[in-house]
Protein backbone atom coordinates (compact mmCIF):
# COMPACT_ATOMS: atom_id res chain seq x y z
CA UNK A 1 0.00 0.00 0.00
CA UNK A 2 2.80 2.33 0.89
CA UNK A 3 5.03 1.35 -2.01
CA UNK A 4 2.33 2.27 -4.30
CA UNK A 5 1.58 5.64 -2.80
CA UNK A 6 5.75 6.25 -2.83
CA UNK A 7 5.15 5.01 -7.22
CA UNK A 8 2.37 6.93 -7.30
CA UNK A 9 4.13 10.33 -5.75
CA UNK A 10 7.22 9.56 -7.67
CA UNK A 11 5.36 9.44 -10.71
CA UNK A 12 3.86 13.02 -10.29
CA UNK A 13 6.86 14.00 -9.28
CA UNK A 14 7.98 13.13 -12.50
CA UNK A 15 5.38 14.31 -14.44
CA UNK A 16 6.31 17.96 -13.00
CA UNK A 17 9.95 17.35 -13.88
CA UNK A 18 8.75 16.60 -17.25
CA UNK A 19 6.53 19.57 -17.71
CA UNK A 20 9.29 21.93 -16.42
CA UNK A 21 11.48 20.38 -18.90
CA UNK A 22 9.17 20.85 -21.53
CA UNK A 23 8.20 24.32 -20.98
CA UNK A 24 12.22 25.45 -20.24
CA UNK A 25 12.88 24.08 -23.86
CA UNK A 26 9.75 25.38 -25.49
CA UNK A 27 9.43 29.03 -24.31
CA UNK A 28 7.02 29.37 -27.26
CA UNK A 29 4.33 27.45 -25.84
CA UNK A 30 1.14 29.77 -25.01
CA UNK A 31 0.77 33.85 -26.44
CA UNK A 32 1.10 36.83 -23.82
CA UNK A 33 0.09 40.05 -23.47
CA UNK A 34 1.83 43.26 -22.93
CA UNK A 35 0.88 46.79 -22.44
CA UNK A 36 3.12 49.74 -22.77
CA UNK A 37 2.83 53.28 -22.42
CA UNK A 38 4.26 55.97 -24.36
CA UNK A 39 4.03 59.37 -22.99
CA UNK A 40 -0.22 59.11 -22.72
CA UNK A 41 0.10 56.49 -26.00
CA UNK A 42 -0.93 53.34 -25.15
CA UNK A 43 -0.01 49.88 -27.02
CA UNK A 44 -1.46 46.59 -26.69
CA UNK A 45 0.98 44.21 -27.50
CA UNK A 46 -0.51 40.34 -28.00
CA UNK A 47 1.48 36.84 -29.21
CA UNK A 48 4.42 34.80 -28.76
CA UNK A 49 7.30 36.92 -27.65
CA UNK A 50 9.90 34.01 -28.42
CA UNK A 51 12.37 33.61 -31.34
CA UNK A 52 10.00 32.87 -34.09
CA UNK A 53 7.19 34.23 -33.00
CA UNK A 54 4.35 36.51 -34.39
CA UNK A 55 3.12 39.70 -32.50
CA UNK A 56 -0.16 41.59 -33.28
CA UNK A 57 -0.13 45.14 -31.91
CA UNK A 58 -2.86 47.75 -31.45
CA UNK A 59 -2.35 51.63 -30.51
CA UNK A 60 -3.25 55.06 -32.15
CA UNK A 61 -3.81 54.63 -35.81
CA UNK A 62 -3.00 58.29 -35.85
CA UNK A 63 0.80 57.88 -34.17
CA UNK A 64 3.98 56.53 -35.66
CA UNK A 65 5.39 53.36 -34.57
CA UNK A 66 8.28 51.38 -35.66
CA UNK A 67 10.03 48.02 -34.65
CA UNK A 68 14.11 48.96 -34.92
CA UNK A 69 14.26 50.85 -37.88
CA UNK A 70 10.71 49.64 -40.02
CA UNK A 71 8.30 51.95 -39.97
CA UNK A 72 4.92 49.84 -39.13
CA UNK A 73 1.67 49.61 -41.48
CA UNK A 74 -1.29 50.10 -39.43
CA UNK A 75 -4.64 49.07 -40.04
CA UNK A 76 -7.59 51.88 -40.02
CA UNK A 77 -8.20 51.17 -36.29
CA UNK A 78 -4.71 50.92 -35.48
CA UNK A 79 -3.60 47.54 -35.93
CA UNK A 80 -0.07 46.49 -36.43
CA UNK A 81 2.27 43.09 -36.31
CA UNK A 82 5.66 42.71 -35.49
CA UNK A 83 7.73 39.52 -35.85
CA UNK A 84 11.16 37.93 -35.02
CA UNK A 85 13.60 36.02 -36.56
CA UNK A 86 14.62 32.51 -35.32
CA UNK A 87 18.14 34.19 -34.39
CA UNK A 88 16.82 37.39 -32.77
CA UNK A 89 18.46 39.23 -30.20
CA UNK A 90 17.13 38.88 -26.28
CA UNK A 91 15.62 42.84 -26.76
CA UNK A 92 13.40 44.00 -29.64
CA UNK A 93 13.48 47.78 -29.90
CA UNK A 94 9.64 49.20 -30.36
CA UNK A 95 8.84 52.94 -30.35
CA UNK A 96 6.26 55.19 -30.79
CA UNK A 97 6.45 58.85 -32.47
CA UNK A 98 3.45 60.20 -30.32
CA UNK A 99 4.66 63.76 -30.50
CA UNK A 100 8.31 65.30 -32.34
CA UNK A 101 10.99 62.32 -30.57
CA UNK A 102 10.68 58.81 -31.17
CA UNK A 103 10.34 57.06 -27.65
CA UNK A 104 11.81 53.56 -27.56
CA UNK A 105 10.88 50.97 -24.86
CA UNK A 106 12.70 47.39 -24.98
CA UNK A 107 10.66 44.24 -25.29
CA UNK A 108 12.01 40.86 -24.05
CA UNK A 109 12.27 38.11 -26.86
CA UNK A 110 13.07 34.77 -25.60
CA UNK A 111 15.63 32.28 -27.03
CA UNK A 112 14.71 28.84 -28.22
CA UNK A 113 16.33 25.47 -28.42
CA UNK A 114 16.93 24.34 -32.22
CA UNK A 115 17.21 20.43 -32.80
CA UNK A 116 19.66 19.24 -35.07
CA UNK A 117 18.74 17.37 -37.95
CA UNK A 118 20.93 14.77 -40.22
CA UNK A 119 19.71 13.72 -43.37
CA UNK A 120 21.86 11.42 -45.69
CA UNK A 121 21.31 9.62 -49.34
CA UNK A 122 20.86 12.95 -51.08
CA UNK A 123 21.72 13.24 -54.66
CA UNK A 124 24.69 15.29 -54.63
CA UNK A 125 24.01 17.66 -57.00
CA UNK A 126 20.96 18.57 -54.48
CA UNK A 127 23.26 19.20 -51.26
CA UNK A 128 25.45 21.02 -53.74
CA UNK A 129 23.97 22.46 -56.67
CA UNK A 130 26.52 21.99 -59.78
CA UNK A 131 27.20 25.71 -61.10
CA UNK A 132 25.28 25.28 -64.43
CA UNK A 133 22.33 25.61 -62.01
CA UNK A 134 23.83 29.13 -60.46
CA UNK A 135 22.10 31.67 -62.71
CA UNK A 136 18.66 29.85 -62.32
CA UNK A 137 18.72 29.71 -58.79
CA UNK A 138 20.17 33.04 -58.16
CA UNK A 139 16.82 34.38 -60.57
CA UNK A 140 14.23 32.12 -58.29
CA UNK A 141 15.84 33.57 -54.78
CA UNK A 142 15.38 36.58 -56.18
CA UNK A 143 11.70 36.49 -56.65
CA UNK A 144 11.44 35.07 -53.30
CA UNK A 145 13.43 37.79 -51.69
CA UNK A 146 11.60 39.97 -53.48
CA UNK A 147 7.40 39.23 -52.55
CA UNK A 148 8.59 38.46 -49.18
CA UNK A 149 9.32 42.15 -49.17
CA UNK A 150 6.06 43.50 -49.96
CA UNK A 151 4.19 45.50 -47.63
CA UNK A 152 0.57 44.39 -48.43
CA UNK A 153 -2.50 46.67 -47.07
CA UNK A 154 -4.74 43.51 -46.96
CA UNK A 155 -5.67 42.77 -43.49
CA UNK A 156 -6.16 39.14 -43.80
CA UNK A 157 -3.39 38.41 -41.20
CA UNK A 158 -5.31 39.33 -38.69
CA UNK A 159 -8.02 36.24 -39.24
CA UNK A 160 -6.89 32.63 -38.04
CA UNK A 161 -4.66 30.35 -39.60
CA UNK A 162 -5.26 26.93 -39.95
CA UNK A 163 -3.10 24.45 -40.78
CA UNK A 164 -2.45 23.73 -44.65
CA UNK A 165 -2.62 19.77 -44.54
CA UNK A 166 -3.32 17.22 -42.71
CA UNK A 167 -0.39 14.87 -41.86
CA UNK A 168 2.67 13.73 -39.74
CA UNK A 169 5.36 16.98 -38.53
CA UNK A 170 8.69 15.72 -39.98
CA UNK A 171 10.38 18.58 -39.22
CA UNK A 172 10.43 21.85 -37.09
CA UNK A 173 11.22 25.57 -37.21
CA UNK A 174 14.66 26.22 -36.47
CA UNK A 175 16.45 22.96 -36.81
CA UNK A 176 19.96 22.90 -37.78
CA UNK A 177 20.49 20.62 -40.90
CA UNK A 178 23.73 18.40 -41.66
CA UNK A 179 23.34 17.05 -45.04
CA UNK A 180 25.18 14.39 -46.59
CA UNK A 181 27.35 15.39 -43.58
CA UNK A 182 27.33 19.32 -44.77
CA UNK A 183 26.33 21.73 -42.23
CA UNK A 184 23.41 23.97 -44.43
CA UNK A 185 21.10 26.83 -42.83
CA UNK A 186 18.95 26.03 -40.59
CA UNK A 187 15.43 24.36 -41.92
CA UNK A 188 13.14 27.59 -41.71
CA UNK A 189 9.83 25.45 -42.53
CA UNK A 190 7.43 23.06 -40.67
CA UNK A 191 7.36 20.14 -42.80
CA UNK A 192 4.57 18.28 -43.18
CA UNK A 193 4.55 14.38 -44.42
CA UNK A 194 1.54 13.36 -46.52
CA UNK A 195 0.59 11.47 -49.42
CA UNK A 196 1.41 12.62 -52.82
CA UNK A 197 -1.96 14.40 -53.68
CA UNK A 198 -3.04 15.05 -50.37
CA UNK A 199 -4.70 18.66 -51.08
CA UNK A 200 -3.13 21.51 -49.82
CA UNK A 201 -5.76 24.46 -48.43
CA UNK A 202 -4.76 28.26 -47.78
CA UNK A 203 -4.65 28.42 -43.84
CA UNK A 204 -6.32 31.81 -43.98
CA UNK A 205 -7.12 34.22 -46.82
CA UNK A 206 -4.33 35.14 -49.27
CA UNK A 207 -3.38 37.08 -52.50
CA UNK A 208 -1.17 34.62 -54.83
CA UNK A 209 1.73 35.68 -55.49
CA UNK A 210 3.99 33.12 -57.02
CA UNK A 211 2.60 30.07 -58.42
CA UNK A 212 5.58 27.95 -59.76
CA UNK A 213 5.97 24.71 -61.14
CA UNK A 214 9.41 23.60 -60.72
CA UNK A 215 11.71 26.04 -58.75
CA UNK A 216 14.80 24.52 -58.30
CA UNK A 217 15.47 23.57 -54.14
CA UNK A 218 11.46 23.83 -53.58
CA UNK A 219 9.88 22.08 -56.67
CA UNK A 220 6.10 23.35 -57.43
CA UNK A 221 6.08 26.02 -55.12
CA UNK A 222 3.37 28.52 -54.06
CA UNK A 223 4.16 31.90 -51.95
CA UNK A 224 0.91 33.45 -50.33
CA UNK A 225 0.49 37.61 -48.97
CA UNK A 226 -1.22 37.50 -45.98
CA UNK A 227 -0.87 41.87 -45.43
CA UNK A 228 1.56 43.95 -43.41
CA UNK A 229 4.45 41.81 -44.70
CA UNK A 230 3.58 38.60 -43.53
CA UNK A 231 4.01 35.36 -46.23
CA UNK A 232 4.09 32.13 -46.53
CA UNK A 233 5.64 29.51 -48.48
CA UNK A 234 4.01 25.97 -49.94
CA UNK A 235 7.08 23.87 -51.12
CA UNK A 236 7.41 20.73 -53.15
CA UNK A 237 3.98 20.22 -54.62
CA UNK A 238 3.26 18.14 -57.33
CA UNK A 239 0.31 20.11 -58.71
CA UNK A 240 -0.35 23.66 -58.48
CA UNK A 241 -3.96 25.18 -58.30
CA UNK A 242 -3.85 28.93 -58.82
CA UNK A 243 -2.04 31.55 -60.16
CA UNK A 244 -0.48 34.92 -59.59
CA UNK A 245 -3.00 37.74 -58.19
CA UNK A 246 -5.82 34.99 -57.35
CA UNK A 247 -7.41 35.47 -54.02
CA UNK A 248 -8.15 32.13 -51.85
CA UNK A 249 -9.89 31.72 -48.76
CA UNK A 250 -9.11 30.45 -45.65
CA UNK A 251 -9.59 26.07 -46.88
CA UNK A 252 -9.43 26.33 -50.32
CA UNK A 253 -7.07 24.06 -52.31
CA UNK A 254 -4.30 25.73 -53.97
CA UNK A 255 -2.15 22.70 -55.17
CA UNK A 256 -1.08 19.12 -53.55
CA UNK A 257 1.55 17.67 -51.87
CA UNK A 258 4.19 16.04 -53.80
CA UNK A 259 8.40 15.62 -53.49
CA UNK A 260 9.36 18.12 -56.46
CA UNK A 261 12.70 19.71 -55.74
CA UNK A 262 15.01 19.16 -53.22
CA UNK A 263 13.37 16.54 -51.46
CA UNK A 264 13.38 13.04 -50.07
CA UNK A 265 9.90 12.34 -50.02
CA UNK A 266 6.46 13.53 -50.29
CA UNK A 267 5.61 16.68 -47.87
CA UNK A 268 4.36 19.73 -47.38
CA UNK A 269 7.20 22.58 -46.55
CA UNK A 270 5.31 25.35 -44.81
CA UNK A 271 7.45 28.44 -44.30
CA UNK A 272 6.39 31.75 -42.83
CA UNK A 273 8.11 35.27 -43.11
CA UNK A 274 7.53 38.87 -41.40
CA UNK A 275 9.37 40.38 -44.33
CA UNK A 276 13.11 38.99 -43.98
CA UNK A 277 12.34 37.58 -40.33
CA UNK A 278 11.54 33.46 -40.40
CA UNK A 279 8.64 32.75 -38.11
CA UNK A 280 7.58 29.61 -37.24
CA UNK A 281 4.42 28.70 -38.71
CA UNK A 282 3.82 26.18 -35.78
CA UNK A 283 2.42 28.74 -33.31
CA UNK A 284 0.47 30.45 -35.58
CA UNK A 285 -1.64 27.23 -35.56
CA UNK A 286 -3.60 25.48 -32.65
ZN1 LIG B 1 11.32 21.35 -45.30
Amino acid sequence: MTKMLLNQLNFNFLKIILVILFVQINPAIGKEKLNLTYDNIKVFLEGNFVQGGLVIGKSDPKIEIKLKNKLLRKTSDGYFIIGFGRDHPDIAHLSLKPKKLWLEKPISIKKRIYKTQIINGLQKKMVTPPKSFYDRIIKENKSIKYIRGIDSNIDFIFQKFNWPVKGIVSGVFGSQRILNGIPKRPHYGVDIAAPKGSPVLAPIKSIVRMAEKDLYYTGGTIMLDHGHGVTSVYSHLSAVNVKVGDTVSRGQKIGEVGSTGRSTGPHLDWRVNWFYERLDPALLVD
